[in-house]
């Protein structure tokens, strides 16, 4: 682990991202997302993809999947996917997931974790579980990702984005990457206080994930 921990402590210059993902309100106002378009890292992001799509529940429906780049506003949101296949990416991630590989596994984690919600089907889920949320749980809004305020928006319940998180690292065991990895980058949003919200809450995540882990290691997977 100190090897890790010395890689994510060199990276962190997108200090305080978390995973964030979002269901648009379909029956809203029909504004989009605003992307951006970036040939040579939108290649490097749809093959990373499509290896994760792979080992997936949804590896019939490669060809289904449109996975966009955006700038969002607000700077810690990694990744979202709003149902039917689209997943939008952080531009700012994928450019330096493109150059160095620590931000290459944080990548590969945002998108294992975006496809796990599309092939669970959790946008389709209608009556998501809100909770009551205080002061310091704010999810994320339609301003945060560039759409109009009038448009709103749904987080998922903080159970899909375990189950997200859960079948992400399945995915990640299908391609024989390293969960250690995995727990590593939310050890590290922990170490810099970055506590996610309440529906990203980093304590639960990263104990889910170590707990996960341990049973690949003891499994002799690793
Ligand atoms: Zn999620």
């Amino acid at each position: 682990m100190q090897k890790l921990n010395s890689l994510w402590q060199s990276s962190w210059t997108l200090c305080g991202l978390i995973l964030f993902e979002l269901l648009l309100n379909s029956c809203s106002t029909g504004a989009s997302i605003p992307t951006v378009s970036d040939d040579a890292v939108e290649l490097m992001v749809r093959n990373e993809a499509a290896q994760i799509i792979a080992v997936s529940e949804d590896r019939d429906r490669l060809s289904e999947y449109q996975i966009f780049l955006s700038d969002f506003p607000r700077k810690d949101i990694l990744g979202m996917s709003i149902g039917n296949h689209r997943i939008y990416i952080s531009h700012e991630l994928a450019k330096l997931a493109s150059k160095r590989m620590s931000y290459l596994w944080m990548l590969r984690q945002t998108l294992a974790h975006e496809i796990a919600h599309e092939a669970a089907g959790h946008a389709l889920q209608g009556g998501a579980t809100h909770l009551n949320l205080g002061l310091f749980a704010r999810g994320v809004s339609s301003g945060d990702v560039g759409l109009p305020w009038n448009v709103k928006l749904r987080n998922y319940s903080p159970e899909k984005e375990l189950e997200a998180d859960s079948m992400g690292l399945q995915y990640w065991q299908k391609l024989g990457w390293d969960c250690r990895i995995w727990v590593g980058i939310l050890k590290n949003f922990e170490e810099q206080n970055y506590a996610g919200d309440a529906y990203h809450p980093t304590d639960k995540r990263l104990q889910q994930a170590r707990g996960i882990c341990l049973r690949e290691e003891k499994g002799g997977v690793i």
